[in-house]
């Protein structure tokens, strides 16, 4: 019998393919089971070979009746592994379904491909005249032809991006529709199903495996053409994807930080050059490395400069506050603005970057802080759960009646985070309606709706969170907004900070004030930026030209390219030792900036200490080109290493 060969790849830590034997035809895309040391495993063919000159081990099982990534998809997925220099089998893994992550055989649906009927009631208002010189540009994009689209907030992006979902489906095409968070969904999802019916598809990982698998199966069968997804989504084989619209497009929630460290955005955006379809990149805070690409003539531009009312968001102000005169991290000069709000029946939210009660807890005595057993992280206490928790591996603690140093009882902690500050409205304000939204009080499915809808029809009522309360919501009658420790985000380690404060402050411009009478105070005591006077005004793209030309004076991304190589073991001299090995390497046979080995600024997680060498080029393709001839070149012709590493392209930040 004639016998074939094929290229396996495994989802394991290596970057090779394995190859084995089959009397078979199969193709590429193709699931299989596979024997791998002693071991029964799922890989992906990725291609036939030729008879090779060792002996081979035959496929034990084809998993599928079709292909589970069709050539397109490998296409892409190719360039992903060889992109973040990483294992072509476990980046496989990384987008498939869970089920499909099992041994069993998955038999193809039938291809019923669904017209969608669009509800014209829904569309009761008509464009405005930005929105309609809005849909026209976006809809003439033909090809691969990115195209980044600026709408302050509530300029009506949603609509435009619902009206070239509805010429794309009236084509015969599908729509992926790329969002950076989960909580986003509820809202979206509704207003889609509203127009376009059942049909629409969402997949993120708080779906359960059966569910995201549910989508997966519906959308290879084209009954579903609509896809609203977080990175996760990426790859749901859509038939005849016609058009991808990434929203929110500046959101650090597009890098994945773990594992696979790839940014969605440049994924999503290489897969529509494989499948020359159009790609718009849409904020109302766009990132300045896609500013710079329009600047560069690279990419498009549209811009809608206006809220679809009219009224343009408040402006914000700078309330230089001193710790002193602050109750529970608010200044005492703003609790009466709280209270006329209040008592006109409008909402206040309050914004701040830190979850838990306090993010430190001490002895008054010996300055004892409460650390993490395996991290080098203060720990925060929470109080709603009467525990101390580690933000860094989750691991939470009791807490203790004397110091575990002196024996003291004067044990207290300092500072303020969201629970913090939600107990003391509570205590100032018990009868007014209130939501605190953050990674505590989200993380039960369906939490998150909940919240939502308990102040959907209340007017008066309080709103504080985190990033989380900044991201794309539409609120109704916030008339204040306030901001606590905006330079919470200026003295943090993320790259390219100033951009992300600015993005932030904007956003919660956003979730505010549709009437016209409505007020941003951001609370700080360190702000001073010339720039920010530009800011308050609003104008972020005004903003950003100024911020780009100090970026490029600072030859900071996106003038340059950053990548981190970070070693990890229970070693310190072990990771320094590689580093700098790596270090002697990349100066000797390359032309690459490199800075460290340093500590990473949480220089231990889970018992594992960390440090990182930081390389700087002019452009990506130089940093990549050098940092793959480091890993070939180098650390995998290492026999025994004695830490774990990782390469971070385009870190989000230095930790
Ligand atoms: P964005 O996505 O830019 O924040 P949305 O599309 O969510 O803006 O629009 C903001 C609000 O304005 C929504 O409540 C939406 O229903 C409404 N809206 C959008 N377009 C129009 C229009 N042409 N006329 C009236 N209201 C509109
Ligand atoms: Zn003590
Ligand atoms: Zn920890």
């Amino acid at each position: 019998m004639e016998k074939f060969y094929y290229s396996v790849s495994i989802p394991v830590p290596v970057r090779k393919d394995f190859t084995y034997s089959s009397d078979e035809k199969i193709q590429a895309g193709s699931r299989v089971k596979v024997l791998f040391n002693k071991r029964e495993v799922v890989g992906v063919v990725c291609r036939q070979t030729p008879k090779p000159a060792f002996k081979t081990t035959k496929i034990e099982k084809l998993l599928d009746e079709k292909p589970t990534f069709d050539a397109l998809a490998l296409k892409t997925l190719n360039w992903v592994s060889d992109f973040y220099i990483y294992s072509r089998g476990e980046v496989f893994s990384n987008f498939l379904p869970p089920k499909l992550r099992k041994d069993f055989y998955y038999e193809s649906p039938e291809i019923k491909f669904n017209e969608y009927e669009v509800n014209d009631d829904d569309k009761r208002f008509s464009l405005t005249s930005h929105q309609q010189r809005a849909f026209k540009f976006l809809n003439k994009l033909d090809g691969f032809d990115p195209c980044v689209f600026h709408g302050v907030t509530s300029s009506g992006k949603t609509e435009v991006y619902m009206r070239l979902v509805e010429e794309a489906l009236k084509k015969g095409g599908s729509c992926l529709l790329l969002i950076p968070e989960i909580s986003l969904t509820p809202q979206l999802e509704q207003r889609f199903k509203k127009r376009f019916g059942e049909n629409i598809g969402t997949y993120h990982s708080k779906k359960t495996s059966k569910e995201r698998f549910e989508t997966w199966k519906k959308s290879k069968s084209g009954e579903l053409r609509v896809l609203i997804g977080t990175r996760s989504s990426l790859f749901v084989p859509l038939q005849k994807l016609s058009l991808i619209i990434i929203d929110e497009e500046h959101d650090a929630s597009f890098k994945q930080q773990e594992g696979l460290k790839f940014s969605a955005k440049d994924v999503a955006i290489k897969m529509a050059q494989d499948r020359k379809i159009p790609i718009i990149l849409a904020s109302a805070t766009p990132s300045l490395k896609m500013l710079h690409l329009v600047d560069k003539g690279k990419y498009k531009f549209f811009s809608i400069p206006k809220r679809v009312n009219d009224k343009n968001p408040p402006k914000f102000s700078i309330l230089n506050s001193h710790f002193l005169d602050r109750k529970s991290g608010i200044d005492t000069n703003l609790l009466s603005l709280i209270d006329k709000t209040i008592s006109k029946d409008k909402k206040v939210l309050i914004f701040i970057n830190r979850r838990g009660y306090s993010p430190v807890f001490k002895c008054t005595d010996c300055n004892w802080t409460a650390m993490c057993n395996s991290c080098n992280s203060r720990l925060v206490y929470h109080k709603d759960s009467a525990r101390l928790r580690c933000h860094r591996c989750d691991t939470s603690f009791g807490v203790p009646h004397s110091c575990p140093e002196c024996e003291s009882t004067k044990l207290t902690s300092e500072g303020v985070g969201t629970q913090k500050i939600e107990s003391f409205l509570n205590e100032e304000f018990p009868s007014v309606p209130m939501v605190r939204l953050d990674l505590d009080s989200t993380r039960k499915k369906g939490s998150l709706e909940r919240l939502l809808s308990e102040i959907s029809d209340t007017k008066k009522a309080f709103l504080i969170g985190t990033q989380m309360i900044a991201k794309g919501h539409d609120f109704s009658d916030v008339e204040l907004g306030i901001v606590i420790d905006a330079d919470l985000g200026l003295v943090s380690h993320e790259v390219n900070a100033v951009e992300k404060l600015s993005q932030l402050l904007i956003q919660v411009t956003g979730r505010v004030g549709r009437s016209g009478k409505s007020k941003i105070i951001v609370q700080s005591n360190l702000l001073d930026n010339e720039y920010l006077n530009i800011l308050s005004s609003g104008d972020y793209l005004e903003f950003s030209k100024h911020l780009l030309k100090e970026y490029e004076a600072a030859n900071l991304p996106p003038f340059s390219s950053l990548a981190i190589l970070r070693a990890s073991s229970p070693n310190k001299t072990s990771n320094v030792n590689f580093l700098n090995k790596a270090r002697k390497y990349l100066e000797k046979e390359t032309n690459c900036e490199c800075i460290g080995p340093l500590p990473d600024i949480i220089s231990k997680i889970r018992g594992n200490f960390r440090h990182s060498l930081l390389l700087k080029a002019k452009t990506l393709p130089t940093l990549h080109k050098n940092t793959k001839n480091l890993v070939e070149g180098y650390i995998e012709k290492q026999k025994r290493l004695k830490v774990r590493w990782s390469v971070d392209f385009n870190p989000i930040d230095y930790q």
